[in-house]
This record gives C-alpha cells, structure tokens and sequence, in this order.
C-alpha cells in the first residue's frame, strides 16, 4: 500500500515504496489534484495508489483502447496525441502534477480518447480504473477536481485548433516552451527537435530553423537533447497569446 508522497521526496526521486504518509504533511502533496481533496478522500485514495515511474516514450493508454490504470503525475510530462492513420501524430494537450492522465473514465468514457505519451519522464501514483471510478462516486471533491482537469483539456484542445491554423512555427515554439516548463516547474526541459516537431505538427527543419532564430535571441539554449529557458520574459514576448490565455484559464479553473 502506498501513499501519497511526503513533501521531503524530492520530484526527480522515486515515490518511496515503503512509509504510508497518508494523514501526514498531505497539503505538500506535490500532485495538484490530490493535494486539494479532503484528508478522508486521499486517505481512501492512498490505499489503493501504487508508484508508478513515468518513463520517456512509454505509452500510458492509446485511442480506442480500455484506460486500464489513471495516473496522477507527481513530476514529469504527458502528452494528449491525436494520432492519424498514417502514424503521423499532433499533440492535442498536455498534463503533468497539475492534472490526472485517463480521469474521463469518471464520467462514462472507459476507452481512451486519444493516446496518451510520457514526453518527459518523471514520477506518478496511479490506481486501477475502477478504483477510480469507484472514488470518485464516494468523493464529490475528486469528482469536481477531474471535471476541471477535463474542462482544461477540452479547452486546450480548442485553443490548440486555432493555435496551429494561426499562429506562426516560432511563436508557437515558445509557447509550447513556456507551458512545458510550467508543467515541469523547471526551465530546462529534456527535447529535441525531433520531439518538438511533432508536438507542434510541423516539419523538423521549421523546428530547427525557429529554434536557431530564437537561441540568436538569448531567450534560450538548446543543447544536445535538452532546452534551457534563459529569459523567459523575451519568450513571452515572442509566444502567441495562447499561452497567456490558457495559463490564465488553467489557474482559474483548477482547484
Ligand atoms: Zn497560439
């Protein structure tokens, strides 16, 4: 049995797999979602958790398939991928510590909308679907949470339609930059471009040759794998309004 994670756990560590904390320090829960609910609803939730490492590339549920577990991500990045016939694949929405990977299965929806990607790796605590389900019927407060996690994401993803028929390569660049490290709490993100140009859905040189112009502006540094938010008030400035909007939107209606 475990646990929700104790706040002296550092994010990049593995959730301890001994030590319930539950009814301990539980407002430093470091998943936004479960750090909101009440004491008696993680408690129950806690029992039922297991420790789950998100690792890069792994794929967490795929469209059309049964969602077999819900994830709380407690560090790390997943990406919401709407995937084509031809295995091309655009990024729809993204999730991290703030949110719950798989949670329309509280409201009817047992198979997966869209695919689910770890993109940058980190730690969870997930719980069997039914678990979940059954959780959330005992508990209004975790029901609530997750219909905000989902309104976000729909929200996203209607942002994100308009983003990409609109907005130019670069500024939606760092957009995406800025919201990724958002999710992450960190401005040095693991990426390539490789990476980037999927979740952007453009070709790999328009990536390379935004992120060449935008590194010439000091407001970032790309190494090797991994990108560095230098000035992140020069990449503000430089992103579409979509990451201002949501950022905005998204802290209104989380709890
Ligand atoms: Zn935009």
């Amino acid at each position: 049995v475990v646990t929700l994670v104790d706040a002296s756990v550092n994010a990049s560590d593995p959730v301890p797999a001994t030590g319930t904390t539950a009814g301990k320090s539980l407002s430093n829960e470091p998943n936004r979602i479960l750090r909101t609910l009440p004491q008696i609803d993680r408690e129950r939730l806690s029992e039922q958790m297991q420790p789950f490492t998100l690792d890069r590339g792994e794929v967490l549920h795929q469209a059309g398939a049964p969602v077999h577990h819900v994830y709380f991500p407690t560090s790390g990045l997943v990406s919401l991928l709407t995937v084509m016939k031809d295995g091309r694949a655009v990024e729809t929405g993204i999730l991290g510590a703030d949110g719950v990977v798989g949670g329309a299965v509280a409201f009817g929806q047992p198979v997966a909308l869209h695919e689910a990607t770890v993109q940058i790796s980190g730690q969870s605590l997930r719980l069997p679907t039914a678990a979940f389900v059954s959780a959330c019927r005992s508990s209004p407060a975790l029901t609530a949470a997750v219909q905000s996690v989902q309104f976000v994401l729909l929200l996203a993803a209607q942002q994100n339609a308009a983003c990409h028929a609109l907005h130019e390569v670069e500024a939606r660049l760092c957009r995406w930059l800025l919201g990724a490290a958002d999710v992450v709490g960190s401005p040095t993100l693991e990426l390539t471009h490789a990476f980037l140009s999927q979740m952007l859905g453009v070709r790999r040189s328009s990536v390379t040759d935004a992120a060449k112009k935008l590194q010439a502006t000091g407001a970032v540094r790309f190494r090797r794998g991994t990108v560095e938010i230098r000035d992140s008030e020069r990449l503000k400035h430089s992103a579409c309004e979509c990451y201002e909007f949501l950022r905005r939107e998204t802290g209104r209606r989380l709890p």
